[in-house]
């Protein structure tokens, strides 16, 4: 089965090996991968969520090449529905292809919230 960190990596093109990225870059990049696959967010509402600048975004834009195609079949009209939207960790507010009705990217903040832990 997908996870949510497969697809991550799927879609940024690194290992999953060492675990959750902690690059602020990196996380906001992923984030815009998955916002921009789903039809139902327009550029602006992503750069709203990600309280990102368009500055910020054109130069992720730049960056990564994957961003530059979805914003060309965006632009297409191409995009495809998605099966799954993307969703916010409740946990770590890290975006997310949710498996079936997780609220969470991981177990390991599944477990966090189960004890109760301060939002990070
Ligand atoms: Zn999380």
């Amino acid at each position: 089965m997908v996870t949510g960190s497969t697809i991550r990596a799927m879609l940024t093109g690194k290992s999953t090996g060492k675990g959750k990225g902690s690059d602020a870059n990196d996380l906001a990049e992923t984030a815009v991968l998955l916002l921009l696959r789903s039809p139902r967010f327009a550029v602006g509402e992503i750069l709203e969520l990600l309280d990102m600048d368009e500055r910020e975004f054109r130069e992720i834009a730049k960056r990564n090449r994957r961003i530059h195609e979805l914003l060309e079949e965006r632009r297409l009209g191409q995009l495809k529905p998605l099966d799954k939207e993307p969703r916010q960790c409740l946990q770590c507010r890290e975006w997310f292809v949710p498996y079936g009705a997780d609220r969470f990217c991981s177990d390991e903040c599944k477990k966090a919230d189960q004890l109760g832990l301060d939002k990070r």
